[in-house]
């Protein structure tokens, strides 16, 4: 604290994310980024754009990028919004579409952001317990609330909800926007998106971090009736109108018209997230089942912490979170089938 800060700065509690360590050589699963990389019509995207263009501002609305987000998920234009990743996205939405007065409801075991942007908006957070096999009971959302947010799957659990219990948080919650963050959807769930047309209410965000291997590039984005789009713009004018510079537009828009790439990479998660759920039961750990690009999984005999460092002395890096009823776990992303023959190989020696 500083005599300097703002009396609003001293108040906040922020998001620690996770470490990307600077040495080389490491088996680096602790950040779920994709292991594949992005399509090469991406880096050559990114390559073409390096020009004399760098001096004018990027399109404000991304308008070539939304049409092209827009007719994948067969949606409209305007029923997307652009975000510089979607912690950006989730920081607008926090901002523009929950209400003051009555609890936002997320889940208490989940993406730890969501309780830092109520501290940074003041509006109160309400986390509802998962249940004994660590699932989202769409029933406990069915209470007073200023809105609703919860990734699906759910991190770090790795848990899906099918969208039929989707549904019956949106039904529950008619006046108030209940936002599906899907980070890892496409790992083997199915989105919400084909919802928005039947729900006001329902604002889903996605990233292009994860399935398409661009976490650095940075964008992410929310699809939703107009009139919630239009409330995110609000926003985004108020605080910086270019959230997607030139480069980002350009490598986003390339990662979409590569399919195959993208399947591909998808594909490849999957069956090593089977694989390695597998040779980890094999070991003794109970695994929770994953649609997403990593598995929580809990040791039978050491403790998660203790694991956590003995891997990392092997230059393994796994994520372990010194929380209530999940610190016996380990968060680990699926890597290519080399890091994950290496994390096999390691556990079975400790
Ligand atoms: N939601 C969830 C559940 C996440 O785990 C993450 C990644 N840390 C994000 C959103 C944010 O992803 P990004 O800002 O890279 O799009």
């Amino acid at each position: 604290m500083s005599k300097f800060w703002s009396p609003l700065v001293n108040d906040l509690v922020p998001y620690v994310p996770g470490e990307q360590p600077k040495m080389a050589n490491l088996v680096k699963l602790n950040t779920n980024e994709n292991p594949f990389g992005p399509s090469p019509k991406v880096i050559e995207a990114i390559q073409a754009e390096l020009n004399d263009s760098l001096r004018l501002y990027p399109d404000p609305e991304g308008e070539s990028l939304r049409k092209t987000i827009a007719g994948y998920h067969k949606v409209k234009p305007e029923q997307v919004f652009l975000g510089n990743g979607s912690d950006e996205v989730l920081a607008h939405i926090f901002y523009g579409l929950f209400q003051h007065g009555e609890p936002i409801l997320f889940p208490d075991i989940t993406y730890s952001f969501y309780p830092v942007y109520c501290g940074l908006y003041h509006i109160e957070g309400k986390r509802i317990p998962l249940n004994d096999r660590f699932e989202i009971n769409p029933d406990d959302y069915a209470q007073p609330n200023g809105g609703v947010i919860f990734p699906n799957p759910n991190a770090p659990t790795g848990r899906y909800l099918n969208l039929s219990e989707v549904e019956k948080i949106l039904q529950a919650n008619p006046d108030r926007v209940v936002v599906v963050d899907e980070a890892y959807i496409d790992f083997g769930g199915e989105s919400a998106i084909r919802l928005v047309d039947d729900y006001p209410n329902l604002l889903v965000s996605q990233t292009l971090s994860k399935a398409r291997s661009l976490a650095g590039l940075r964008v992410g984005f929310a699809v939703g009736h107009p009139d919630l789009i239009e409330a995110l713009n609000r926003v985004k004018n108020s605080f910086n109108s270019y959230p997607l510079d030139r480069l980002a537009l350009a490598g986003a828009q390339a990662a979409y018209e590569d399919e195959a790439w993208f399947r591909k990479c998808c594909d490849g998660v999957i069956s090593e997230r089977e694989r390695l759920t597998e040779a980890l039961e094999g070991l003794g750990f109970e695994v929770l089942p994953s649609k997403a690009n990593f598995v929580f999984a809990r040791p039978q005999s050491k403790a998660g912490e203790a694991l956590a460092q003995a891997l990392r002395e092997q230059g393994i890096i796994v994520r372990h979170f010194n929380k209530p009823r999940i610190d016996q776990f380990l968060r680990i992303t699926i890597g290519t089938p080399e890091q994950n023959d290496a994390l096999i190989g390691a556990l079975e020696l400790m």
